[in-house]
């Protein structure tokens, strides 16, 4: 058993200004508290060794592999809308690229392994709650199969930063398709760097989406691409209720992958002005506003673009704009097919949008539980089946019933037998969230108690969401009153 790892440095191959080298810093004690075994498999790595001294040193940083070239990438971004020259990799490092057994091409990235030149006034470490959040939480969404970055592992460094109290350190191991973001672009656009837009968006074509070299204006095209795949992908968020708390414009993944999981979180109650995040006063980034954000974001994305897509600005102008409109129907397509295949509708209808949002008010009104509301829906696919509980996540709504006939109807008219509509619902629709009460108080257990048995036990649950078990029972409850998180942190 052994560690060795075929690390190749695509990235370190580009031009010197796109990062700086670095060396991770060497933890006190590295301890291992979580490693993905099946990720592990999925990349070709060797879990065991993974786990061993050996490995561990790797995770935490101390030990930089043979054929590794640790990095810190530069980039930019938009936060809350003010625009930030330089921000950059300040507390992570990219240890080099994974060829998978299926011809992926994946990031290793280290999350808290020390400063950077990108670091300004932080330490560039992680405290363990942070990072056990972000392991959870990118694990439950791949596990409803949203794109994501993965996570590794999670290695104790044996230290303790200093956050609003002193907290234990740790190291988050990341898995991309790729780190490039939006404030990747904007890095070189804002020093006019028309050479380094360039050579990114090379770089990222022949990467993430190498069919578009073949495009007839590859540049325009990449643009287009990236603008459906976050449609889609903030589609699948609001699909399982997910509010991200973060889309600056360097926290959007250029792959279509969702990043940076810091003050996020799912909603209980259905309420799409929902904001979860402390830092976020304004509500900028609340449940509804994410399509908003997303093709704001973009707009960014697209002027990076401009030199690259026309000599004559006006009709590089004409091409974003073009392209950005199209976000709207990329959006509404994948929002009204998902949300529809959730209610159990294959094939849209004339009538179907208006279904479904009659329900989103009755579920705003009543206060009922998005993740329970659209799982306890597929049981009433049965016409004989009893509304009594499902009526009670509304508190009791008089206008449920006519909207329930109405859904049923609807379903009839399909003409597909009701179990197997009932399969299908239960199949996108997850029991299991990671409901914010629950990540709480297992990172509480762990941080206050020494004891990680809630947390395992909820990750568990988290990465099998589709099932109902009954030992589970209670995670898949709304928090009662007492319970409710009111804000997330990012912690950081
Ligand atoms: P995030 O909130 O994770 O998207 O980070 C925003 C920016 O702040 C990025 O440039 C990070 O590298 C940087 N940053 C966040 N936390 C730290 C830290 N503890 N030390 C240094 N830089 C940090
Ligand atoms: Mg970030």
């Amino acid at each position: 058993m052994s560690l060795s790892i075929a690390f190749d440095n695509s990235y370190a191959r580009l031009p010197a200004r796109f990062y700086e080298r670095v060396r991770p810093e060497v933890a006190p004690s590295p301890g291992l508290l979580l490693l993905n075994t099946t990720l592990a498999g999925e990349l070709g790595l060797d879990a065991e060794a993974l786990a061993s001294a050996e490995g561990v040193a790797m995770l935490s940083g101390a030990a930089i592999p043979a054929g590794a070239e640790p990095i810190a990438l530069a980039y930019a971004g938009h936060q809350f809308g003010h625009f930030v020259p330089a921000l950059g990799d300040g507390r992570a490092v990219l240890l080099g690229e994974v060829i998978a057994p299926d011809g992926r091409r994946l990031d290793l990235q280290l999350k808290g392994s020390g400063r950077t030149a990108f670091s300004r006034r932080g330490d560039g470490k992680a405290a363990v709650g942070p990072v056990l959040r972000e392991y959870l939480v990118s694990e439950a969404m791949a596990a409803y199969g949203i794109p994501t970055t993965r996570s590794l592992a999670a290695v104790a460094t044996g230290e303790t930063v200093l956050r609003e109290r002193p907290l234990p350190g740790a190291v988050l191991t990341r898995v991309a398709a790729s780190h490039v973001r939006v404030g990747t672009f904007q890095y070189f656009a804002h020093r006019s760097d028309e050479d380094g837009v360039r050579r990114l968006a090379d770089y990222v074509i022949e990467r993430l989406y190498p069919d578009l070299a073949e495009a007839d204006a590859p540049y325009a095209a990449l643009f287009e691409r990236v603008v459906r795949r976050q449609a889609q992908l903030v589609a699948l968020w609001l699909s399982v209720g997910f509010v991200h708390g973060v889309m600056n414009t360097d926290n959007m993944a250029i792959s279509g992958e969702t990043i940076d999981y810091g003050p996020c979180a799912f909603l209980d109650a259905y309420d799409p002005g929902m904001v979860l995040s402390s830092i976020d006063r304004q509500g900028r980034y609340a449940y509804g506003r994410q399509p908003q954000i997303a093709q704001w974001n973009l707009a960014r994305f697209g002027e990076c673009l401009l030199p690259l897509l026309s000599d004559d600005r006006d009709s590089a102008v004409q091409m974003v704009v073009e392209r950005l409109s199209g976000f709207a129907h990329e959006f509404e397509t994948a929002y009204f097919g998902r949300f529809l295949e959730k209610l159990g509708i294959a094939d849209e209808r004339p009538g179907d949008r208006e279904l479904l949002t009659g329900l989103f008010s009755l579920m705003q009104m009543g206060r009922a539980d998005f993740t329970l509301t659209f799982r306890r829906l597929a049981d009433l696919v049965d016409p004989k089946a009893d509304t009594e509980a499902f009526l009670s996540l509304f508190g009791g709504n008089a206008g449920l019933e006519p909207w329930l006939r109405t859904w049923r109807e609807r379903l009839t008219a399909d003409g597909r037998a009701p179990a197997e509509i009932a399969t299908a619902m239960r199949a996108i629709n997850p029991a299991i969230i990671p409901r914010n009460h629950q990540v709480e108080k297992a990172l509480d257990a762990i941080i206050d108690g020494n004891d990680g048995a809630v947390y395992l036990r909820l990750l568990q649950a988290v990465t099998r969401p589709f099932e109902e078990r009954p030992e589970d029972a209670d995670l898949a409850l709304p928090p009662r009153p007492e319970e409710r998180v009111a804000a997330t942190f990012c912690g950081t």
